[in-house]
């Protein structure tokens, strides 16, 4: 049964769509990766299913009650600013939590002990906050947010601008903890490797549409689109690349960055000649590989 149910969200800010009704749910215990670039209305969701902003239209339900009504909803989230006491040590902002609830010194030291230990922030209990590195301050916010087992941890774009190594050990952590405790995970990144790592089902949602939603292993296993890739020698203007390739390939079958160019193989364009379009045109390239489809170019198609 759905932990989560979100129904025909829209948000608008004047006359900006942010969310275009929105529909999707969560499970108990189900990882579900929010992916979608820039601008294209996760953390609006995120916000939505806190009840942090008003909706326009629509509802969330959590077991199966509205959020504005539901008192006893269990969730936590982490937002980008990760909402610690810079000032306070690792110890004293989990002990202001553990306070807050009101539960006891002893508890709370035993609940405090052992996730120091499952994220590895033991060695550093008395650092202050702020003289953490960010994936530390990052784990150390995760951790909070896990110290009363919520029935939901919401992660907005947890991995931004963290290194590789703290990345793979927060990956592990929350795989782990949301098994042993059924604890329901959604959380969003404009990166798809890490919600495919992470993720058992996937939203895509663009320009406050969802347009994909489905298990990971179901995205993974579509059929396999031969694209190939151009690696440029230098940034162009991706307006500029546009309009070039627009002239001898259907704009659907192309995607343009500034260092690179992605065109899906398809019958029409079978006979391009990419090496000499890009030669004629004077854009100077260093490498051009075959690749088989995975969840970077499905993404990329979606997004279009
Ligand atoms: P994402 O998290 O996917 O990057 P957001 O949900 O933050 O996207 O934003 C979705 C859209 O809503 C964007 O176009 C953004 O500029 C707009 N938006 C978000 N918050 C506000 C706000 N408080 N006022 C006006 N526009 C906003
Ligand atoms: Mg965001």
């Amino acid at each position: 049964m759905e932990l989560v149910r979100i129904e025909s969200l829209t948000k608008n800010y004047g006359n900006l769509t942010a969310l275009d009704n929105v529909s999707f749910e969560i499970k108990r215990g189900e990882i579900v990766g929010y992916l979608g670039p820039n601008g294209s209305g996760k953390t609006t969701t995120l916000q939505a299913i806190t009840d942090l902003i008003s909706i326009d239209e629509g509802n969330v339900y959590i077991n199966q009650k509205n959020i504005a009504s539901n008192k006893e909803k269990n969730i936590s989230a982490v937002f980008d600013a990760n909402g610690l006491y810079p000032r306070l040590t690792v110890q004293e902002n989990l002990e202001f939590f553990t306070r807050l609830k009101g539960v006891g010194k002893k508890k709370g030291n035993e609940l405090i002990d052992y996730f120091l230990s499952e994220f590895q922030l033991e060695s550093r209990r008395n650092s202050i906050v702020k003289s953490l590195s960010k994936g530390m301050q990052r784990k150390l916010a995760i951790a909070r947010a896990l110290l009363f087992k919520p029935e939901l941890l919401l992660l907005d774009e947890p991995f931004d601008g963290i290194d590789i190594e703290s990345r793979d050990k927060i990956i592990k952590l929350i795989k782990k903890i949301s098994k042993e405790s059924q604890i329901a995970v959604f959380l969003t990144s404009h990166v798809m490797a890490d919600i495919e790592e992470l993720a058992d089902k996937i939203i895509i949602i663009n320009g406050g549409r969802i347009i994909k939603n489905d298990l990971r292993d179901n995205l993974l296993r579509e059929p396999k689109i031969q694209c190939v890739h151009v690696r440029l020698a230098k940034a162009y203007e991706e307006k500029y690349l546009s309009e070039i390739l627009a002239k001898f390939i259907d704009p659907q079958y192309f995607s343009v960055f500034p260092n690179e160019i992605i065109i899906k193989l398809n019958e029409e364009d079978a006979d391009l000649d990419i090496p000499g379009l890009l030669f004629e045109n004077n854009i100077k390239f260093v490498e051009i590989y075959n690749n088989k489809q995975n969840l970077t170019e499905t993404y990329l198609n979606y997004i279009k």
